[in-house]
């Protein structure tokens, strides 16, 4: 019985990907006894600060590193950062930034929400958001038009959940900001190469602890020496609404430390969603087939689609009663209103992959 269980919580699951709305990441076991034994000791947080930054930045080739509690927390922090830079009084006076150089610049296509709003992570470091271009279509001279004594930033976001065509890509971007000396903050929070966007030239680069590296509830800030300075100096202002625990730095440098030695385990993951897509093989109204990530990542997921009239039941049905069994299991349903379910691999303990296909095959009776 799982902890969660033994509070009356119903177990979960998670076949969906790296979802906040359900614990982001199950650790792996020497992240957790990092954390057990961080949590039973004292430490100089200050040093532990500097030194979790030095080996952040070392794995991911930054001159340094800032911790923080998750990648939101990231952004709130890298912009006051700029903002603010080391002056405590600014530092204080934020997210007050009336007649301080505030101005984040962000493509309109960018303008997501990963579960809450990326406009309003950058207004609570004090930003103030000038959105350029349209949805679907920016141009290099609309974001040169908006550059004004005032910005701060250009704020450029690496996700699926931003819009793919019609943005001005991440090189673009970072000329822009070497041509007008404008530092480029990149949100690359569930992505998984965590040394990429640093060697393209990015000023700061921010990532998510509980997504792809798998550590716990955390995140980081990575980029120029000088600034990620300034970044850990807004501990002393808006940064201490978002404290980051010695536990969690200590889980998040030890599944740095794993993720980076991890062998890509691509043949596994893509022998467990063949042996899914294998299950569903001749059955009357399933189509299986094992699908790589739509953003390009190398994520392989088992994607099942169904022909609602054959199988007389609707998709959306048949993940309201997934979701409702027990254990209640969510699978990855951006495209179920094409009749399409997809299953990560990522998330899943051993042997939870036989009681997903079971379980849906016992709903669709077949
Ligand atoms: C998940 C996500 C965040 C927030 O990350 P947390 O670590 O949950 O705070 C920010 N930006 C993007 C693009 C994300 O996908």
């Amino acid at each position: 019985m799982s902890i969660y269980q033994k509070y009356g919580l119903k177990q979960i699951i998670n076949a969906s990907g790296k979802m906040t709305a359900l614990g982001g990441s199950a650790v792996d076991t020497k992240v957790a006894q990092a954390m057990f034994e961080a949590a039973q000791d004292y430490v100089d947080i200050q040093e532990l600060m500097l030194k979790a930054g030095r080996i952040i930045a070392e794995i991911t080739t930054a001159e340094d590193a800032c911790p923080t509690v998750g990648a939101a927390a990231g952004i709130a922090i890298s912009i006051a950062a700029l903002i603010a830079g080391k002056n405590l009084t600014l530092i204080e006076q934020l997210p007050y930034s009336e007649g301080l150089r505030n101005e984040v610049i962000i493509q309109k296509g960018h303008s997501i929400n990963f579960g809450a709003s990326i406009l309003q992570m950058i207004r609570l470091g004090g930003g103030k958001v000038v959105e350029v271009g349209q949805t679907n279509y920016v141009e290099k001279n609309h974001i040169i038009d908006a550059i004004s004594e005032k910005t701060v930033a250009i704020f450029y976001v690496k996700s699926h959940h931003a819009v793919q065509k019609g943005m001005l890509s991440l090189p673009e971007i970072i000329e822009i900001g070497e041509e007008n000396n404008i530092p480029i903050i990149v949100d690359a929070a569930a992505e998984e190469d965590i040394q990429k966007y640093i060697q393209m030239g990015a000023d700061l680069v921010i990532y998510s602890g509980g997504k792809a590296i798998e550590g716990p509830t955390s995140g980081f800030i990575c980029g120029k020496k000088e600034l990620i300075e300034a970044c850990r100096l807004q501990y002393k202002g808006i940064g201490r609404a978002m404290k980051v625990g010695k536990e969690q730095i200590m889980g998040l440098i030890s599944a740095l430390e794993i993720y980076k030695n991890k062998v890509e385990n691509i043949e596994k993951q893509l022998q467990q969603v063949q042996w899914i897509v294998n299950q569903f093989q001749n059955i009357d109204g399933i189509t299986a087939s094992v699908v790589q990530d739509e953003a390009g990542r190398t994520i392989y997921r088992a994607q099942l689609k169904f022909d609602e009239e054959k199988l007389n039941i609707s998709t959306h049905e048949i993940i309201k009663q997934l979701e409702r069994g027990e254990p209640a299991i969510f699978t990855r349903n951006h495209y179920a209103n094409l009749g399409i379910i997809s299953i990560d691999p990522r998330p899943l303990l051993p042997g939870q992959e036989k009681i997903i296909v079971n379980r849906i095959k016992e709903i669709l009776r077949v």
